[in-house]
């Protein structure tokens, strides 16, 4: 099988800097490497040496992004397409363990937690929605979309290649269809809700899926409660509470997003006339919270795009928390949540402790569940575990 690798170019170490590589992070940063020789084009793959010369790796190479090499592979194997068909292939097996029932929606490939650095891939029902977040899945475009309509056969793949972060990679932002006649949005069922999904404008690839296990258990926790979903997106919290009997607000500054949140409820027939839909900032509208609610969800966008950001998103975790800890009423739950990548499990710990403190409540920690199965961390790349969740019992 013809090779996919560029074999005139190679990376060689800094001696010494070759750690990370034997501890299989899949990332080198510029700084760490010696020289690059020979010719090669962004998101070629090469192979990686140490300073002897001792082969460390194979991965997508360019020069524009600040992380140098994308490792795919620790071995010394061939990258063919086959290579990739089974990468492709094991993700997918893993999702076909362990979906719950009535469930057609879910993150199909989750980058380095797949092993395919830069790639994501949303799937729902008969469609696929696909990132590319780096030159190298760049280059494998073709190849990779024709391995995912062979291998999943979906209808159609489309391509919401339109994050900032493709300019620091040296890429442009692309939407389009790669295959098949993608509609603008779908209907997804979710543990047996169904859920409207824009596909070609909503946030991220359209649905928070990365949340779906945090929805169920706030469903499961909320019957007959009063549950305020702050930060709602299209209602997906808000939902589940519904169905289980719970009275609830869904608040999110964004109208769009809370005209699909009412949409989601019409789907599920549930009477949006029992139920609140407010369009404000989360930030003022707790400050002046009319009523009190037993539960209440917190899970804002992140904070914190950058390691210089920390502080500034701190507080503003700090600020909601606060706010959130202070009014809800004795015995009540708070799902708190930071899916920022630079905000660690220990920062964010000690930032709802400072919460809670000035809040002046006792507060228990009664779980933590993160992402959900389908957004699967690689152990040697702890950056690719974002998203922080804390189950608070508040009195
Ligand atoms: N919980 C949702 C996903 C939330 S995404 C789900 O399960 O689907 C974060 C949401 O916060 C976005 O919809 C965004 O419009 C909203 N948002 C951002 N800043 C906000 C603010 N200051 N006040 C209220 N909502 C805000």
């Amino acid at each position: 099988m013809a090779t996919l690798e560029n074999k005139n170019a190679k990376v060689v170490m800094k001696p010494g800097r070759e750690k990370s590589i034997r501890n299989r992070h899949p990332w080198i940063f510029s700084g760490g490497i010696r020289e690059v020789q020979g010719d090669y084009q962004p998101g070629d793959i090469v192979s990686v040496f140490d300073a002897k010369q001792r082969f460390l790796g194979k991965g997508f190479i360019n020069r524009a992004s600040q992380i140098r090499v994308r490792l795919l592979t620790f071995q010394d194997e061939d990258i063919t397409a086959d290579f990739f068909r089974t990468r492709l292939q094991q993700a997918i097996a893993h999702r076909q363990a362990l979906l719950p029932p009535d469930t057609n929606a879910y993150r199909l490939i989750h980058s380095d937690g797949d092993g395919l650095s830069g790639l994501t891939v949303d799937r729902y029902g008969e469609w696929l929605v696909a990132q590319f977040h780096s030159a190298g899945v760049e280059q494998q475009k073709s190849l990779l979309t024709d391995l995912l309509s062979e291998i999943t056969k979906t209808k159609g793949i489309l391509e919401r290649s339109d994050m900032k972060s493709r300019r620091a990679e040296g890429l442009e932002t692309d939407n389009q269809s790669l295959n098949g006649a993608v509609p603008p949005a779908a209907e997804i069922l979710e543990n047996n809700l169904r859920f409207q999904v824009d596909l070609e404008k909503g946030q991220k690839t359209g649905f928070f899926l990365d949340q779906r296990e945090n929805r169920q258990i706030i469903g499961n926790l909320s019957a007959g409660k009063r549950l305020l979903n702050c930060f709602s997106y299209s209602g997906g919290f808000s939902v589940y509470g519904a169905q289980q009997g719970a009275q609830t607000t869904s608040l999110d500054i964004s109208k769009e997003a809370i005209t699909l949140a009412k949409e989601n409820f019409a789907l599920n027939n549930l009477p949006t006339d029992n139920h609140q839909f407010i369009s404000a900032n989360a930030f003022e509208w707790l400050r002046e919270m009319p009523e009190t609610y037993d539960v209440i969800v917190l899970d804002p966008p992140a904070f914190v795009k950058a390691k210089q950001q920390v502080n500034k998103g701190a507080r503003g975790y700090k600020d909601i928390n606060r706010l959130a800890i202070a009014q809800v009423a004795s015995g009540g739950l708070v799902l708190t949540c930071s899916c920022s990548s630079y905000i660690s499990w220990d920062l964010f710990r000690k930032i709802i402790f400072s919460a809670a403190q000035e809040a002046g409540r006792t507060v228990q920690i009664i779980a933590r569940p993160g992402q959900s199965f389908d957004h699967p961390i690689n152990i040697y790349h702890p950056e690719g575990e974002y998203l922080k969740t804390f189950l608070l019992r508040v009195w």
